[in-house]
């Protein structure tokens, strides 16, 4: 029987192992996975609490099911977002692919109402705010499964894996990939040599960076990508209740003077709350969640300002680290959270200020400082830009109270050069979701997965 090693048990991962056992596949399935089995992971942060910075390993992005376990769970079920995947394989294919999965998220008991999917009224008078203010609407109807019900759904599928034999070695860290001759025949895990015929790399975007050095050692042909880095905003719902409403996910795009960088909206979160997320080194990061039960009085949304590198530098996790480092150091190791007025006004936001408006933080250990201070001037005017352009589309999203947390970096950059049937240059291996650079969401990444299956099954 031909073995399969799957490394990193994120979404795409799992819907890899997933499709193969729906088509009745014999293969024996082995799924490595540095963080803890679903059931063993925990975070305080989830009940409020500050962040204990998990060791080795963050629980938030470490453990079956990836950055999807404590994620928001929002599948965007149209093919324009989630990442480049389309591009390698065809809008058509990835969109039948979603629908694919899609389906496979609902037999797990995903909710079957989907945010907005019909064109109403309102959100024709929405493009055309954004029209006027010069931003692209991107229509993209969501599935929302929320925090909590994320968790269980990905518990049954960890279930179902192991009831169908796949071996899912938890708490075991991939150091190494082993190729000879130039095929991929296996990976070393905390330092035990494991064979296989077909090696999958699926290890996120925490992972980007060990697969960056992984090209690096074993030449496995990479490009430098783009590098995602901005802010997650945060107002009250009273002011985003028109979006939330018709869209639940406001998808926007612009490319604000003068530096005509592209910016665009993600991950936008109704009665949610701002979240932080801990990489390697500590670098603490900013995310956001809403829970399908637990809503809080505002809304939070990235805003990521997009940096591509050419010559001489062509790093731009570096880059996008070194940046949140400094930031970090100037919230001492937190996230830092700033009021846009402030910034207009050119002063940092002192903590008692932070209780003197409408809006209270949902990140209660965020550091009231000066983002300006670590946000570079490219990055910072584009983003400073782009939310008065906001405004028109949003009155009151450029208000003085609108909270500003730093730093929100997505670290999908360099992209794994492959065809349209994910080969690399190394015969056997095969890399997926957002460590591939090529999948920027739950769904896209598990999409990419299904995808994966189907070639392991032709091969
Ligand atoms: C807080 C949060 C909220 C999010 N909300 C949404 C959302 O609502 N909608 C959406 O579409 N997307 C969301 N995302 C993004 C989404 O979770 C990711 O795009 C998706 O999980 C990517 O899947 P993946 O399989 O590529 O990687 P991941 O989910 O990152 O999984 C990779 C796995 O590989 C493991 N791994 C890494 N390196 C190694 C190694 N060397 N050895 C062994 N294991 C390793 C990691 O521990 C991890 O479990 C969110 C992300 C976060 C962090």
């Amino acid at each position: 029987m031909k073995k399969v090693l799957i490394i990193g048990a994120g979404p795409s991962g799992i819907f890899t192992a997933l499709e193969l056992i729906k088509q009745n596949a014999k293969f024996d399935i082995t799924i490595i996975e540095q963080g803890h089995k679903i059931e063993n992971r925990a975070c305080p942060k989830g009940r409020g609490l500050d962040c204990v910075h998990c060791k080795p390993y963050c629980n938030i992005t470490s453990g079956f099911s990836g950055a999807g376990a404590f994620s928001d769970g929002k599948l965007s079920l149209n093919c324009d977002v989630g990442g480049d995947f389309p591009q390698l394989i065809g809008a058509q294919n990835a969109q039948d692919l979603i629908d694919y999965t899609d389906k496979i998220y609902l037999d797990f008991g995903a909710d079957t109402h989907i945010e907005g999917a019909t064109e109403t009224e309102e959100i024709r008078e929405i493009r055309k705010s954004a029209t006027i203010a010069g931003l692209k609407l991107v229509d993209c109807p969501i599935r929302h499964i929320g925090t909590e019900k994320a968790h269980q759904l990905y518990y049954d599928i960890e279930k179902y894996l192991i009831e169908h034999n796949v071996k899912l070695l938890a708490d075991k860290n991939c150091s190494d990939i082993i190729i000879k001759d130039k095929k991929c025949i296996g990976a070393v895990v905390d330092g035990e040599e494991i064979f296989a015929d077909i090696v999958v790399v699926a290890t996120g975007r925490k992972g980007a960076d060990w697969l960056d050095n992984m090209c690096r050692q074993h030449g496995i042909g990479r490009e430098p990508g783009v590098v995602d880095i901005g802010v997650r905003v945060e107002v009250r719902n009273e002011v985003m209740e028109k979006v939330n409403k018709a869209l639940y996910e406001s998808k926007l795009i612009g490319w604000p003077a003068p530096f005509h960088n592209k910016v665009r909206t993600f991950c936008q979160n109704p009665g949610g709350f701002v979240a932080q997320e801990n990489y390697e080194d500590d670098l603490a990061v900013v995310n956001g969640h809403s829970f399908k039960n637990t809503k809080s009085n505002n809304t939070n949304l990235a805003l990521l300002c997009s940096h591509h590198f050419t010559y001489p530098f062509d790093d731009p996790i570096t880059y996008a680290k070194k940046i949140g480092e400094i930031t970090n150091m100037l919230g001492d190791g937190h996230i830092l959270v700033q009021r846009l007025g402030d910034i207009k006004a050119g002063k940092r936001t002192w903590p008692d200020e932070l209780s003197r408006t409408n809006l209270k933080p949902t990140l209660t250990d965020a550091i009231a400082g000066d983002i300006t201070s670590a946000i570079p001037y490219r990055t910072m005017i584009s983003i400073l830009n782009f939310i008065e352009m906001m405004d028109k589309v949003v009155p009151g999203f450029a208000s003085n109270e609108t909270l500003l947390y730093a730093p929100e970096i997505k670290f999908y950059s360099n992209r794994i050069k492959m065809d349209k049937n994910l080969k690399t240059n190394v015969e056997n291996l095969y890399c997926l979701g957002d460590a591939s650079g090529w999948t920027r969401g739950l769904m896209m990444a598990s999409a990419m997965g299904v995808h994966m299956a189907r070639q392991i099954l032709d091969k």
